[in-house]
């Protein structure tokens, strides 16, 4: 699957035969699985690896899907990300609705693979177009993930890598103002060690790459808070 970058995807599942096999689907997807077999470790991932979507079971040791569920909707930095809860009955889902534990979708043991990729892409589709392939517009500008390519006023541009995933990332949500921090975190990822600074480089030539057929730089910079796109 191409597309602008490898969406990461937890997995929290302590039964391992189940654990293997959705994250051989979903690496067969293109995305990139971490895994976790109980809801402690689940919590440390999280925190460790920034995951783009997480898909939870209920039934876990040590803290339960739906503690974890809770914990992170509560959560500043990770309210958005989206949850799929995995339950075993009909019932037990009712039971998790019933605790508007905050998760974003339900899928009931046993299910279909298939079923439960097209949830996850569903919920990517919703919070990182960019990373399931959708071609996004702003302005003039027209960014294809699919095919890596980025249009102004219909005339292709050449943009680095970096460049690329940094315009993926501003053209998801227009206007919102991203510090460097959350650029790193998001285009450089978290293991990663590089300078703020080098973020300002990399605005730098995405704005140059951006403007080289003529029109008005889209990148507004904010004092004091970082960048955003419009
Ligand atoms: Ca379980």
């Amino acid at each position: 699957m191409a597309s602008a970058e490898q969406p990461t995807v937890l997995v929290v599942e302590d039964e391992p035969a189940q654990r293997e096999v959705l994250s051989y689907n979903l690496s067969a997807e293109g995305f990139r699985v971490v895994q976790a077999e109980n809801g402690e470790e689940g919590l440390i991932l999280v925190n460790e690896e920034n995951p783009d979507i997480i898909v939870l079971d209920w039934m876990l040791p040590s803290v339960s899907g739906i503690e974890v569920c809770r914990r992170l909707k509560t959560r500043n930095d990770t309210r958005n990300t989206p949850i799929i809860m995995l339950s075993a009955r009909t019932e037990e889902v009712d039971r998790i609705r019933g605790l508007e534990t905050g998760a974003d979708d339900y899928v009931v043991k046993p299910y279909s693979v298939l079923e439960l990729m097209a949830r996850v892409r569903a919920q990517l589709r919703r919070v990182r177009p960019s990373t399931v392939g959708q071609q996004l517009n702003f302005e003039d500008i027209i960014l294809d993930a699919e095919s890596h390519r980025v249009f102004r006023s219909e005339e292709p541009l050449k943009l680095g890598p970096t460049e690329f995933r940094l315009l993926a990332t501003f053209m998801e949500k227009p206007g919102r103002v991203w510090s460097r921090e959350q650029l790193l975190d998001r285009v450089w990822g978290r293991d990663i060690y590089v300078d703020t600074r080098t973020v300002d480089v990399h605005i730098g030539r995405l704005r140059k790459a951006l403007c080289e057929n003529g029109g008005k730089d889209p990148v507004r910079t904010v004092r004091g808070a970082g960048y955003s796109l419009g």
